[in-house]
């Protein structure tokens, strides 16, 4: 536990996931991101009277699945409450959620702490879930300076709300926490997890106390946190605005406050007095969902693995080091270009640097100066290159008909025009020379032109030799392979 000024904070998150799924929740409505407004509704969406909602099968197979990759507990029956507000994002006056019997009940997420910032293996612990239940999304408002303006195409989507025990112990913490449930979602195809188009949303809620103590604080929630360093950032201005009231003398009443990431501070939206009344019951218009056991082992099997233990296995079963797995495991699309680039050609760390080094820094030239860290990575295929063609570069590598060099400049041939790394190295016409008989010609010539170098050597000094490979990089331009050269030399003088 990180503390400050003699108190320790504690905070317990609560995150909104979109589903990637392609229609509504409760109608077949379509939704995806980026349509114009209000061009996804329908009348159930509208909350005409008279509609009906109609479950969404995929929605809560995802959810299941959400909760089974977290370890949760999925209950045989989980049901369907209305919670009622008065808000123009929601057009029915009630959202549909869950209350008291969620579909997924405790779990965890694993977490890893400091690591990725030291470049080694960091601590891993496990925080502590609630629950995980499905709802509705609601619509989105845009204040204006004459008005609002509300757009409902982002109404009635499912969406999961996952919540956390107050077992979270620092801003870093919160972040790893973010960091680790975004890959794991991603990674299993639930959702895109982009904060930027709202696709993952994350309250924070902060209490500390003094070091040493167990009742835990009075809590404050944090909204408006848009970025997993926003959720950070906040936390840890939040943590010291609480400690300076305290030594100061003042309580910390429980309420709402706001994240001005521009500013760099919170600011007050509401207390507890003004929280509403939710009332709570049971939709009549929609049966509880029965979950059996079959249902949940079929479920089970079209799962992934999970990012840490695939990152512990590539460092167990390939010893690729530390800084290329987490490289690798951060991205479902990275490990799966990975390891269909192995089964080609078995050099798992040559392609992984390949990728995590050469790929990606081509990537990170292409796109945006955005933070990788909240941003949407472009994606590998939009340079155009396959797995199995850095493959096959890599295999040239290994053959020795490419220095590491001159793969360098075929790969950026092969982003360039989309061609294999042969036809590219043949257009260039990058080839080391590995014809021995041409090699000892030339090393014959460099070693006659050379006699110092040769009698230096023959005298013991090892490192003249490397005057004489100079002369026969140069005369072949850097095309002869630096192995066979070094074999081809050492032969003939030895032989004199
Ligand atoms: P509410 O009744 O206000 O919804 P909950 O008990 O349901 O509060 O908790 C909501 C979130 O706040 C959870 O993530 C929980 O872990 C967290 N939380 C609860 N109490 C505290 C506290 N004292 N300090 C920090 N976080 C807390
Ligand atoms: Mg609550």
């Amino acid at each position: 536990m990180a503390s400050v000024d003699g108190y320790d904070a504690v905070i317990g998150l609560e995150v909104h996931v979109q589903l990637g799924t392609e229609s509504k929740m409760f109608t077949d409505a379509p939704y995806y991101f980026g349509a114009s407004p209000n061009e996804l509704t329908n009348p159930v969406v509208m909350g005409m009277p008279g509609t009906l909602p109609v479950l969404n099968k995929r929605a809560i197979e995802k959810t299941i699945q959400v909760g089974l990759m977290l370890g949760c507990e999925i209950p045989q029956v989980s049901k369907w409450d209305r919670k009622h507000y008065y808000y123009p994002d929601m057009p029915k006056n009630y959202q549909i959620s869950q209350y008291d019997q969620p579909l997924c009940l405790g779990g965890s997420v694993e977490i890893e702490l400091d690591g990725p910032s030291r470049n080694v293996m960091g601590e891993h612990r496990r925080v502590s879930l609630t629950r995980i239940h499905l709802e509705e999304d609601v619509g989105k408002l845009t204040h204006v300076a004459d008005g609002s303006l509300v757009d409902y195409n982002r109404a009635g989507a499912p969406l999961i709300e996952i919540v956390t025990e107050p077992d979270i112990f620092s801003p870093e913490e919160a972040f790893a926490f973010l960091t680790s449930l975004r890959n794991t979602l991603q990674n299993a195809g639930i959702s895109d997890c982009d904060m930027e188009k709202g696709q993952m949303r994350c309250d924070a809620n902060v209490s500390v106390k003094p070091v040493g103590t167990t009742k835990l604080g009075t809590k404050v929630e944090l909204k408006n946190l848009n970025s997993i360093s926003g959720v950070r950032n906040g936390l840890r201005y939040e943590i010291d605005r609480q400690i300076r009231e305290l030594k100061a003398g003042a309580t910390i009443v429980q309420q709402t406050r706001r994240w001005d990431a521009e500013a760099g501070v919170t600011s007050l939206m509401r207390t507890k007095e003004e929280a509403q009344d939710y009332r709570y019951f049971p939709d009549p218009d929609l049966m509880p969902v029965r979950i059996s056991e079959d249902w949940k082992s079929q479920l089970a099997e079209g799962l992934p693995e999970l990012p840490f233990d695939r990152q512990r296995r590539y460092m167990a079963d390939y010893s690729l080091p530390y800084t290329v797995t987490s490289v690798l495991c951060s991205n479902r699309q990275l490990s799966v270009f990975f390891e269909e680039a192995i089964r080609q050609h078995n050099n798992p760390l040559a392609i992984a640097n390949l990728i995590t080094n050469d790929l990606l820094r081509e990537l990170g030239a292409a796109s945006s100066g955005s933070e990788v860290e909240d941003g949407e990575r472009r994606s590998l295929d939009s340079l155009g290159v396959s797995a199995v063609g850095v493959a096959d570069l890599v295999a040239m590598v290994d053959k020795g008909v490419l220095s590491n060099q001159m793969a360098k400049e075929v790969l950026s041939g092969m982003i360039a025009t989309g061609q294999s790394a042969e036809a590219v190295a043949e257009a260039k016409g990058l080839r080391q020379s590995s014809d021995s008989g041409e090699i000892e010609a030339i090393c014959r010539q460099a070693m006659e032109e050379n006699p110092k170098a040769v009698q230096e050597f023959l005298a013991g000094n090892e490192k003249s030799i490397n005057a004489i490979k100079g002369r026969v990089m140069k005369a072949t331009q850097g095309k002869a392979n630096p192995t066979l050269v070094d074999q081809v030399l050492r032969k003939l003088l030895a032989s004199g």
